[in-house]
């Protein structure tokens, strides 16, 4: 290891011991505290030490992600009764920040998982729930959530795959693009239409890996996001028992969405763990890199740059958390501030993250940083779970509709 690469790593370990204003515990219950310090020093030991090889390598840390789900963070917000942690949105928000500081990318595919567990414990059967969720909070099984195609991204309604019903199988047709974990995972949450156009036509069904007619298409090469694959998921004459439907038929689309708010938090939450190292990393390097005969953290312009850089963090979390309150008390507001927290906290928290690569000059962008990697791991979180584009109509669209 180079000693470089052994400096980024002492910052990130200091950074997770540490306990400040950065550190996010303001305002916790001291059982919250507890849990964030354990997804900090799991981030601190086992993640950050990794994340550069399981970006460069393209690892999916499936033995990693099992020890995380140990400690509880498979199912967070998964009732216990099937293996979940029953914990609230903002707990979740919490573990995940934490968590993302040792490596965004496999925290973000974890939230994705704990996403599908959710939407199967939630709008499951018993005996679907029984049947799927206690391997999937033990990370035994990983889930992929599939909604986008390569013709319906932003305009997800309009999603083609098809689901014809024969007997007590539904025939699927058609493939699902970009699924993070796709060929790699055990489970996938399938959005696809039963009825007619629009909306009202999806229903959401649960495909097992090993189904004949599913496949899968090339890993996809990533600007970030390396530590999980993305593939396309493809479905030809594949047979999917009825009893693997999600709610009703038609209830799909009204199920994907339910899964994205509580995603779009996570997601949010993932590029706050993001910012919150980066300007650990820049606050380490400003103090110790000379020019002009002075350390940097002399310098006024670069001060101040810092303390934006912190205010807009402390704003995105603030936000954040109380979208992650509304939506667990399921107040009338909750889409509509999931959807303001998801649009100003990865568009502040990538450029909390690019300033922090700008402070670093030469060296952060030298792959022996880590911050180079916190900016290509978030850049894409302005782009999933609704581009930032569509989070501005779902607000004006609640704004304009309000009575
Ligand atoms: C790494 C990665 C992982 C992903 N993982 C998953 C996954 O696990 N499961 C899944 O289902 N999907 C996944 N996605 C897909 C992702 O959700 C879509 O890429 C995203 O929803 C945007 O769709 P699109 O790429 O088709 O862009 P488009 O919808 O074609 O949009 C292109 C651009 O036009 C803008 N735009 C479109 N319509 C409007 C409008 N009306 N007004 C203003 N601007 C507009 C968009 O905001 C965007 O900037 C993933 C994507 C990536 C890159």
């Amino acid at each position: 290891m180079s000693d470089r690469h052994l400096c980024t790593l002492l910052s990130l370990y200091v950074l997770c011991a540490l306990c400040s204003l950065l550190t996010a515990a303001h305002g916790l219950t001291d059982e919250q505290k507890e849990f964030q310090k354990v997804a900090f020093d799991f981030a601190a030991n086992e993640m950050a030490p990794h994340m550069a090889e399981w970006d460069q390598k393209e690892i999916f840390p499936v033995e990693t992600m099992r020890k995380a789900a140990q400690l509880g963070f498979g199912g967070i917000y998964v009732q216990p009764d099937v293996g979940g942690s029953g914990l609230s949105r903002l707990d979740t928000s919490v573990i995940f920040e934490a968590l993302s500081t040792g490596c965004v990318s496999t925290t973000a595919y974890i939230s994705i998982h704990n996403m599908c567990a959710w939407m199967i414990d939630t709008f499951g059967n018993n005996e679907q729930r029984e049947k799927f969720c206690p391997d999937l909070c033990s990370m035994e099984k990983f889930a992929s959530y599939c909604l986008t195609e390569p013709g319906s991204g932003s305009d997800a309604a309009s999603l083609l795959t098809s689901a014809q019903r024969k007997g007590d199988h539904y025939i699927l047709n058609g493939s699902k693009a970009f699924i993070s974990g796709g060929g790699d995972t055990d489970v996938y949450v399938v959005m696809c239409r039963t009825g007619s156009k629009g909306p009202k036509g999806i229903s959401c069904v649960v495909v097992e890996k090993g189904t004949p007619g599913l496949s899968f298409g090339k890993k996809e090469q990533k600007v970030g996001w390396n530590s999980q694959p993305t593939r396309a998921v493809i479905f030809e004459d594949c047979a999917v028992p009825v009893t693997n439907r999600l709610g009703e038929e038609g209830q799909g689309f009204s199920i994907a969405m339910k899964g994205l708010n509580g995603g779009r938090i996570n997601i949010a939450s993932c590029s706050l763990g993001a910012a919150h190292a980066c300007v650990q990393l820049a606050r380490d390097h400003l103090l110790v890199r000379k020019q002009f005969g002075e350390t940097l953290s002399n310098n006024q312009f670069l001060q101040f740059k810092l303390a934006e850089m912190a205010t807009k963090l402390v704003a995105s979390r603030l936000l954040v958390r109380e979208a992650a309150t509304a939506l667990q008390e399921n107040r009338s507001d909750a889409v509509s501030l999931c959807s303001m927290a998801k649009l100003f906290a990865t568009d502040e928290c990538f450029n909390i993250c690019n300033q922090a690569l700008q402070m670093h000059g030469g060296y952060g962008y030298l792959k022996d940083y880590a911050v180079q990697q916190f900016v290509r791991d978030i850049r894409v979180h302005q782009i999933l779970e609704g581009t930032n584009e569509v989070m501005r109509m779902i607000i004006s669209r609640n704004l304009l509709t309000e009575s």
